[in-house]
């Protein structure tokens, strides 16, 4: 175990957690409920601590993506409601009534299977309606032309023995963009889904739960969360808008110089010869690679952070290692640990440079990189994901 930690390990900061927490709180309103968002592995921090924190803290709801996401945090001693974004098979109604989840209900042919399930296992399932606004993926479409044809269709749903609705909701497609177009388009979105709530409620279908707004809306458009925020990725303190409300990253992935060695100028370094050195280099071994979740696509792009300064990664990712250019840094030896990414080093950063988004470099974080989870700056528990 000590030693797999000396390779590569994230430290997950609660304390950041915490502070996030507050300040988006403080953002929301004293009114709204707060949902904290968990899937894939609460975007690789590790779902059951973070969710515990939230719960302790006093958000009033959690949303995953998969039944089995939902199992866990269960199984972790969670007792807060939960909310199935994705698609569940109806098949899984006896998992979702036994693990006490809400299930979205994204059409009609979907809320018929949930329903025949329920009365069959003599329950009820909590759901929420999605209202696809224009983000073209799960739910009701409420564009001009589907909208009464939508509106039909939840009048059945409403009306379905062993569905109780609680919710409705909606998700943003370009919420995070400043852009007047994509300014716009939020607008219209936010439109639809009130038109469908009032068209909804007309018919005398309401609801106790409405919520929109994910990160992007959390920061941008408060106005347009309804009763509850659904914010994800600040939530963890990264994503480009975490700097507009002071939030701090979560995340801090560090590994060790496992090995220094000098090279004439020159010498090509690590697979396809990408890099060559152009002067008496002074080259460390990092043990991190793809296989951790350091994206190939980072080779001779990024650097990690170093108290001295920063050490750019040269030559192609490897599997398991990687090199960094030390030339510049003597003061950095065998055995001392630098920061790939987190708070010196911001993963957005990282993000522009793969040519993706910080999600995926957080959710890229592999099962055999440790968590080791801080509270006043101590440890207070790791996770070795590896079965041991
Ligand atoms: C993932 C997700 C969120 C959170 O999105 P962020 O951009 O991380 O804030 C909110 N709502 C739904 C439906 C989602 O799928």
């Amino acid at each position: 175990m000590e030693s797999t930690l000396r390779r590569t390990w994230a430290e997950i900061d609660l304390d950041a957690l915490a502070h996030n927490y507050r300040a988006l709180r403080k953002q929301m309103g004293p009114k709204s409920r707060f949902l904290g968002v968990v899937k894939a592995d609460a975007y690789g921090h590790g779902a059951v601590q973070v969710a515990r924190v939230l719960e302790e803290l006093g958000a009033e709801y959690l949303a995953i993506s998969n039944i089995d996401e939902a199992r866990e945090l269960r199984l972790g001693g969670i007792g807060l409601p939960i909310l199935q974004l994705g698609l569940t098979p109806a098949d899984q109604t006896e998992r979702i009534l036994e693990n006490r989840v809400t299930q979205a209900v994204w059409s009609e042919s979907a809320a018929q299977g949930f329903s025949q399930e329920a009365i069959r296992l003599g329950g009820r399932m909590k759901a929420h309606i999605k209202l696809d606004t224009g983000m073209s993926r799960l739910g009701f479409q409420c564009d001009e032309d589907h909208f009464a044809a939508s509106l039909e269709a939840i009048c059945r749903v409403a009306a379905l023995p062993g569905l109780e609705l609680e919710g409705v909701f909606t998700h943003f497609a370009v919420s995070d963009e400043e852009k007047e177009e994509s300014r716009a388009y939020t607008a219209l979105q936010h439109q639809r889904f009130d038109a469908m709530v009032a068209a909804l409620a007309e018919r005398g279908i309401t609801f106790p739960i409405c919520h929109c707004a994910n990160s992007g809306a959390t920061v941008s458009y408060p106005q347009f969360a309804h009763d509850m925020f659904r914010p994800g990725i600040i939530t963890y303190g990264i994503g480009d808008q975490a700097g507009e409300l002071g939030l701090r990253p979560v995340m801090t992935l560090k590994t060790t110089v496992g090995c220094i060695k000098d090279f004439a100028p020159d010498t090509t370094i690590s697979y396809g010869r990408t890099f060559r050195t152009s002067r008496p280099s002074r080259v460390g071994v990092l043990p991190i690679g793809y296989a951790d979740g350091l994206h190939r696509s980072l080779s001779n792009q990024w650097r990690v952070w170093t108290p001295y300064g920063t050490a750019p990664i040269v030559g192609r990712i490897c599997m398991d290692m990687c090199m960094i250019d030390l030339t510049d840094l003597p003061q950095v030896g065998e055995g001392d640990e630098v920061e790939v990414y987190g708070v010196h080093n911001s993963v957005n950063d990282a993000a522009h440079l793969a040519g993706t988004i910080s999600y995926e470099l957080t959710c890229a974080v592999s099962k055999r990189v440790p968590r080791i989870y801080l509270r006043d700056g101590r440890e207070t528990y790791r996770e070795l994901l590896l079965r041991g």
